[in-house]
């Protein structure tokens, strides 16, 4: 993985640390392609959509950062290290 890599979902680098993988099609439906996302980006992803909801409408990083809660995340997360992860951070989705 070279050092300039991106967060397809943030834009931030990613960093040495807290780097988990997203299946953009759910591998319950068979999908294989997998990218390296934070991993509080990847958890911001889980907590809003379902993996049916992924499959049929959020299977594009495009489709993904329109969402309002995620595009709200990003905008939030976009001032933190890379390296950033708290257990609490998505709790701030789940107030609406
Ligand atoms: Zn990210
Ligand atoms: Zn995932």
């Amino acid at each position: 993985m070279s050092e300039e890599a991106l967060c397809p979902l943030c834009g931030r680098p990613l960093g040495a640390v807290n780097i988990d993988r997203h299946h953009l099609v759910p591998r319950t439906f068979k999908g294989r392609e997998q990218f390296p996302v934070h991993k509080i980006c990847h958890r911001k992803i889980h907590s809003v959509l379902s993996e049916r909801e992924l499959l049929q409408h959020y299977h594009t990083w495009e489709a993904l950062r329109a969402h309002p809660d995620i595009a709200t995340f990003i905008a939030w997360v976009a001032r933190k290290p890379p390296g950033f992860w708290t257990s609490t951070a998505t709790a701030k989705g789940k107030r609406r």
